[in-house]
């Protein structure tokens, strides 16, 4: 049985380069029929982020990548929290010092910053000099009876064996030729990452390890690990990182790359999808547009490279504008958007929109189906340039006569064209029609005509052609807005 983990720490919000850890994550077991877990790795209790972990949780959701089992939905093999499961990683670290793989080490703070100081003046990488390793039993009893705060090492073995990524191939790292003895358990009883982490992936049955290739160099003391307590450890692939463009790293201090940030701004969970899968590899085709169902029937894992994957944030609108379209075509979720629209135009209009016909789906709807495919987001259209959508203008008697005395015979030419024409208005025609209307005025000009009509139809003095604004509004709100003309 598949089942996957994404298990990231509730230091900090979630960003990009999680979101794709947990995307490549959630296609992996969707692709083998598997299940998806969320475990929050929350053991460094002083670098917690208040609302971190409810937020990383709720942005799955909203990206559309559920977990199948997490803190919030529970699951067969919770608690999902490590701060919860502190118990289960206090037995193991026994089980270890029992077996002689681990050991109690009483060193203190002092004498670990100058190991760490001596090892800088040399020029080398500080490291534990296993010094507890060998202390005798009784003194070991003595200590913990005098209640000395103690912490818990990990004894690393020489005689790596070698594993198979299956990204990066073989790989073996011999960790005790470069590492001291790692901690396990801290002096406030809590485990670190390296223990909570492997105790969680075997007793939570996950098969397959899916996480960056930065943990690509700690696998073989995982594994040091596993084989210490006898235990199958899982399959391991390591995912090339994300990266900028430039080849830069992708900072999570930089703000723009928060998930948050893209829901707050308007991008669609699915464009973001699109654009991390995009740039990275493990697909069969490569081309924008592709929903999570396409991703994950276009997935394939031998296809994951070890290049890293270079973002290019600049692409974003692009592929927004692609899955806005998409939004639209599709009955139910256009809907949403009309909806989602209708707030953000009330809000944007409040004391302007007096008339309330400028909110029915119907109108809203047609305005989409007309933009689509030419906006990258619902929110252009409550820019300045398309307030006359919903905005109706509002003009003196002075102004009108200001351009010709035979305003409502022009409306009225104008409101007969509407009605030949129907619903379905095009531009080219409309510009034709238009050319043909402004003969029958008496004493207007063509150029005075058009500028009677773009003042009675959105009271601008510019924006797009008069034809086009008239294809945008339809004919039922053409109608009401020259009816002034008619008084
Ligand atoms: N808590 C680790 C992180 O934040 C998890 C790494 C792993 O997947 O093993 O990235």
């Amino acid at each position: 049985e598949v089942r996957v983990r994404f298990a990231p720490s509730p230091t900090g919000f979630l960003h990009l380069g999680g979101l794709r850890t947990a995307l490549y994550n959630y296609i992996f077991a969707k692709t083998y029929g598997g299940s998806f877990i969320l475990r929050l790795e929350d053991t460094d209790q002083s670098r917690l982020v208040p609302g971190a972990a409810e937020s990383i949780e709720d942005m799955l959701e909203w990206a559309g990548i559920p977990p199948d089992e997490s803190p919030r939905r529970g699951g067969p093999v919770g608690p999902y929290l490590q701060s919860q499961r502190l118990d289960l990683y206090n037995q193991t670290a026994l089980q270890l010092v029992e077996s002689d793989h681990a050991y109690y080490c009483f060193c203190s703070t002092q004498r670990l910053e100058l190991l760490k100081k001596e090892a800088l003046k040399t020029g080398q990488t500080p490291r534990y000099d296993n010094r507890c390793r060998h202390l005798r039993a009784n003194q070991v009893q003595e200590k913990l009876a005098q209640g000395l705060p103690h912490v818990i090492r990990f004894r690393l073995e020489a005689g790596v064996e070698p594993f198979e990524d299956l990204i990066f191939g073989w790989n073996r790292h011999e960790v005790a030729q470069v590492e001291g003895d790692p901690v396990v358990i801290k002096a406030d009883g809590f485990p670190t990452y390296h223990l909570a982490n492997i105790v969680d992936d075997h007793y939570m049955k996950i098969s397959h390890v899916l996480r960056g290739s930065e943990w690509l160099i700690s696998t073989s003391k995982h594994l040091l690990m596993y084989r210490a307590l006898g235990w199958q450890p899982p399959t391991f692939g390591h995912l090339p990182l994300l990266m900028n463009k430039d080849g830069s790293k992708l900072s999570k201090r930089q703000g723009d790359i928060f998930i948050q940030s893209f829901q707050r701004d308007g991008v669609l969970p699915e464009a973001l999808l699109d654009i991390t899968t995009n740039c990275g590899s493990g697909f069969t085709t490569n081309r924008m547009g592709r929903r999570i169902d396409e991703l994950i029937s276009e997935f394939s894992p031998s296809k994951i490279t070890t290049h890293s994957a270079l973002l290019d944030l600049e692409k974003l609108p692009e592929f927004n504008r692609i899955h806005l379209q998409q939004r639209i075509e599709d009955k139910e979720q256009c809907h949403l958007l009309v909806k989602d629209l209708q707030g953000q135009i009330q809000l944007a209009y409040t004391a302007e929109i007096q008339d309330k016909e400028v909110l029915q789906e119907d109108y809203i709807s047609r305005v989409l189906h007309l933009r689509k495919g030419h906006i990258s987001s619902l929110r252009e259209l409550v820019t300045p340039g398309y307030s006359y959508l919903w905005v109706r203008p509002s003009f003196s008697h002075q102004q009108v006569t200001a351009l010709t005395s035979e305003a409502q015979h022009i409306a009225s030419l104008v409101l007969r064209l509407m009605e030949e024409r129907g619903e379905e208005l095009a531009v080219d025609h409309l510009s034709k029609d238009l050319k043909t209307l402004a003969k029958q005025a008496k004493s207007t000009k063509y150029r005075e005509v058009m500028k009677l009509l773009r003042l009675a139809l959105s009271g601008l003095q510019q924006g797009p052609s008069v034809a086009e604004m008239m294809v945008s509004l339809g004919p039922t709100e053409i109608s009401h807005r020259l009816q002034k003309l008619l008084l």
